[in-house]
């Protein structure tokens, strides 16, 4: 809390690259980490356009037990190949408690998903570690439970959290989710961490990640983190969000614009 702390926590990857309030992060990948392929052309998009991380998922919440749950460490063994070949920073969701020590070695940053929020002994886990932790609002969570779970893994010891608002379940269904404008500026009224925004998991349709995005920067959001794919139609999970590189490139450039005009 800002009772506690006054000054923006500043969160450090390695290489010195640092997320906080004073500053604008962006974090882009696929949905799921699929293949070889997949991981090369997003990171050469990504490394043309200066974007320093790479999101993607290798354990996968999915709704229904049949859909692609994931390569699990194999593909995250040879994301960080890549990843690491080409200077890119990997943020990545860790969904139980075994898994924090499975990936220490292979990740920069540990994603908690929104179905993952209150889950306390995955918290107090992630409490123990020496790297930083991004946390989900819960899907039906408010502000405060975020602020809650934030506070697990802060208690425990590690300082090192980014809070993320990624859209609730609100009575709406036109839309995947709801991204709660509101949350950023009252997340970052009341705590020193770096406040992200998913606009793609916020709107769920690819077309209007753009907009929400851009509202959110200019909310006060320090940073976004948003799906993209080679090839958004044959992705194995959220095609329908995720993003083709032309409209990543042209948002990305948007995004900064506004970020600079704030
Ligand atoms: C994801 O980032 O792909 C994801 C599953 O997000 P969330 O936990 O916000 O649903
Ligand atoms: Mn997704």
């Amino acid at each position: 809390s800002k009772k506690w702390k006054v000054s923006p926590s500043e969160i450090s990857l390695r290489d010195g690259d640092v997320i906080s309030q004073n500053d604008f992060a962006l974090m882009a990948g696929p949905c799921s980490i699929e293949s070889e392929e997949q991981v090369d052309a997003v990171i050469k998009h990504l490394v043309e356009n200066n974007v320093k991380i790479m999101r993607g998922g290798v354990y996968k919440p999915r709704s229904s037990p049949y859909s692609f749950r994931g390569l699990g460490m194999d593909g995250l063994k040879m994301w960080y190949e890549k990843a690491k070949a080409a200077g890119i920073k990997i943020i990545t969701e860790v969904m139980q408690v075994s898994q924090v020590e499975e990936m220490y070695d292979y990740i920069d940053i540990y994603q908690v998903g929104a179905r993952n929020t209150q889950n306390f002994n995955l918290l107090d886990e992630l409490g123990k570690v020496d790297k930083p932790v991004m946390i989900k609002r819960g899907v039906s969570g408010t502000i405060e439970e975020l602020l809650y779970s934030a506070e697990y893994v802060f208690s425990g010891g590690n300082e090192d959290l980014i809070l993320c608002e990624r859209g609730i379940r609100t009575f709406e269904n036109m839309t995947r989710n709801t991204l709660d404008i509101n949350a950023i500026p009252v997340l970052k009224d009341k705590s020193h961490l770096p406040v992200v925004i998913d606009p793609s998991h916020g709107i769920g349709i690819r077309k209007h990640v753009e907009p929400v995005a851009l509202a959110g920067i200019m909310a006060g959001a320090d940073g976004v983190i948003y799906e993209l794919h080679p090839d958004p139609e044959k992705a194995m999970s959220d095609g329908q969000q995720s993003l083709y590189f032309e409209e990543s490139a042209a948002m990305i450039n948007k995004m900064r614009k506004a970020y600079a005009l704030r």
